[in-house]
């Protein structure tokens, strides 16, 4: 599932919501690096469900499918953009993918600078996409904070955060390489021939046992000296196959034995 990230590479919030001109609402302004035109990126993958060209250029982008508000939230998100310049690239119900360059800043409409204007809601494109809030302005529908709708990670450069206090999408799983080391047992003892053992030897002998004698004295375990290593495959189980190469941590209780199958 996706998490909408910030749509500029350089945060630099020049207006939070609810000041000025963005009274009743919770949208924001971002000038990017500098005072130049910087592209805006697509925080999900969506479509374009409405452009307005007679005033700032707004266009709204509909995520495809439901995505991961900071905040927990699981539900589609609508973000309107303002204030670009040219948008004769765009057409409602084009796909725009997710990290896109599909907007840019800009000064169409009410605006002293190049900046985007942006404004997050929950869930889906409603009516007309938005409505005139009660200082007068207009407003998407549904609005909601940014900080509880856009994730940032450590690509995205803070400027300015106007103290809005964005969570970070932290790496999922440390990619290592896996050390080709055989595994070390427990140290053997005499528990290891008490009938305790998980793995009773008479289970070798039983009928139900699926796999050819021939094999049972295959080593399954990357075992040095435990006289018990000759465990057949089928008597390992499968606790949990790696989806891919990566650092797993698992619980293991006292005296469990670990077997690794390639
Ligand atoms: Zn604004």
């Amino acid at each position: 599932m996706e998490k909408p990230l910030y749509p500029s590479s350089v945060m630099r919030i020049t207006q939070g919501y609810n000041e000025g001109t963005h009274r009743d609402s919770f949208a924001i302004d971002d000038a990017g690096a500098d005072t130049s035109i910087s592209k805006i990126k697509a925080p999900f993958t969506g479509i374009i469900k409405k452009i307005y060209q007679q005033d700032a250029n707004e266009v709204w982008l509909e995520s495809t499918d439901k995505v991961l508000y900071p905040d927990g939230t699981i539900d589609y998100m609508t973000i309107l953009f303002a204030h670009a310049n040219d948008v004769s690239n765009l057409f409602v119900g084009k796909k725009i993918n997710k990290n896109e360059e599909f907007y840019s800043e800009g000064t169409k409409g009410l605006s002293s600078g190049n900046h985007c204007h942006f404004e997050c809601a929950q869930g889906k494109f409603t009516g007309s996409g938005w409505h005139q809030n009660a200082s007068g302005y207009w407003s998407i529908n549904n609005g909601k904070k940014p900080e509880d709708c856009l994730w940032i990670n450590d690509s995205i450069k803070i400027l300015d955060n106007h103290n809005y206090n964005f969570k970070k999408i932290e790496p999922e799983i440390l990619e290592e390489p896996v050390k080709d080391e055989p595994l070390q047992p427990p140290t053997p003892s005499t528990d290891e021939q008490s009938s305790s053992s998980p793995v009773p030897s008479t289970n070798e002998q039983s009928p139900a046992s699926p796999i050819p004698p021939t094999t049972e004295s295959t080593p399954a375990a990357p075992t040095q000296n435990n006289k018990q290593s000759s465990t057949p495959d089928t008597d390992l189980k499968l606790i949990f196959q790696c989806p891919k190469t990566a650092l797993y941590g698992i619980y293991l209780k006292a005296n469990e034995q670990l077997y690794l199958k390639k």
